[in-house]
């Protein structure tokens, strides 16, 4: 198998048209790249050089932005996958936010308040650790959650689901003419790979911190939440935020395959380094020279110094 490029990695598990997805074509143990994984970590590397190069270029550019989605089952490596693939990028262009349950505050406002207070600025990479398609993830999942969403009875229909879904697509349609690029990645993990990745939770000490026994709780509802899921990626997935559904049971290919996405995104804006003006040339060069004729002085004054002293 010859190396795929950065494109072909991101378009393998884009889906740019929801319409007709299944969740069961794509498999969370795919055996597509196997032949990477003794180059996974040079690989990586490379990447990640590349992508600290192109976040520059993005943050002095100073016109787009880029969110990055993550959606996961528990331990199918969200954070690690963060960890790694932002790991060469400057801080000072990338925020991440993780959205826990909402907060009474949160509940007080329409569905998106809380995540819009976060969208990146331009220049910036913003990261979301979860997002508002919770609200169709485990909100549906779990009813009970959108009976304390304080809704009116009157705008809780059957249609709930299909409203939202509109209004996510709007709201990024809207982003995506403001220049912020939307990227939404489902990382996709088993039931078996997530049952042994909580055993080392519980069996490694180093690990115990990760674990909460809820979330053993919440794998009973497995198959509810792929099925959320794949009716979310159906009516979300679009041409102007596409969602990857990135298979998850091999750490290494997840994040080869997220490292490429966000390389592609960027690499598909191709931001610039802003032209600098003729008559600010002029001033540079002007300033060039002052800062010369400073240094020449300071030399000649050091070298004044010298000779004094020796005679
Ligand atoms: P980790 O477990 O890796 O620390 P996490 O993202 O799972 O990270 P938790 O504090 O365990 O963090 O869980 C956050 C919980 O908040 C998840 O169960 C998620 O479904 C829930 N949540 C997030 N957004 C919403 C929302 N809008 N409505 C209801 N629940 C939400
Ligand atoms: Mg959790």
């Amino acid at each position: 198998m010859p190396v795929p490029t950065t494109a072909e990695m991101a378009a393998r598990y884009r889906i740019s048209d929801g319409r007709r997805f299944r969740l069961s074509e794509v498999d969370p143990a795919d055996q597509w790249g196997r032949k990477l994984k003794k180059i996974a970590d040079e690989m990586m590397k490379q990447g990640i050089k590349r992508l600290a190069m192109l976040q520059e270029r993005l943050y002095a550019d100073n016109r787009w932005s880029l969110l990055l989605i993550f959606q996961a089952m528990d331990a199918a490596g969200k954070d690690g996958t963060i960890e790694h693939v932002m790991s060469g990028v400057n801080p000072q262009g990338c925020e991440v936010y993780s959205f826990k349950a909402p907060s009474s505050e949160d509940l007080d406002h329409d569905f998106l308040w809380r995540t819009s207070k976060h969208l990146p600025r331009r220049g910036h990479i913003g990261i979301f650790n979860r997002s508002y398609y919770e609200e169709t993830l485990v909100v549906r999942v779990h009813p009970n959650i959108l009976k304390r969403q304080q809704l009116p009875p009157a705008l809780v229909t059957k249609n709930i689901w299909k409203e939202r879904y509109e209004d996510i697509n709007a709201f990024e349609k809207y982003l995506s003419r403001q220049a912020v690029v939307v990227k939404k990645f489902f990382l996709h993990v088993s039931r078996k790979e997530q049952r042994r990745r909580f055993l080392k939770r519980i069996e490694e000490s180093g690990k115990n911190w990760k674990f909460s026994p809820t979330d053993v709780k919440e794998r009973d509802y497995y198959d509810d939440y792929m099925k959320a899921y794949e009716d979310t990626i159906r009516n979300t997935a679009t041409a102007w935020a596409p969602w990857h559904v990135v298979p998850a049971d091999r750490k290494w290919l997840t994040r080869l395959v997220v490292a490429a996405t966000v390389i592609d995104a960027i690499e598909t804006i191709d931001p610039r380094y802003p032209d600098v003006a003729p008559e600010v040339r002029a001033e540079f060069d002007r300033l060039k020279a002052e800062l010369e004729a400073e240094a020449a002085q300071e030399a000649a004054a050091k070298e004044k110094a010298k000779e004094k002293a020796k005679a």
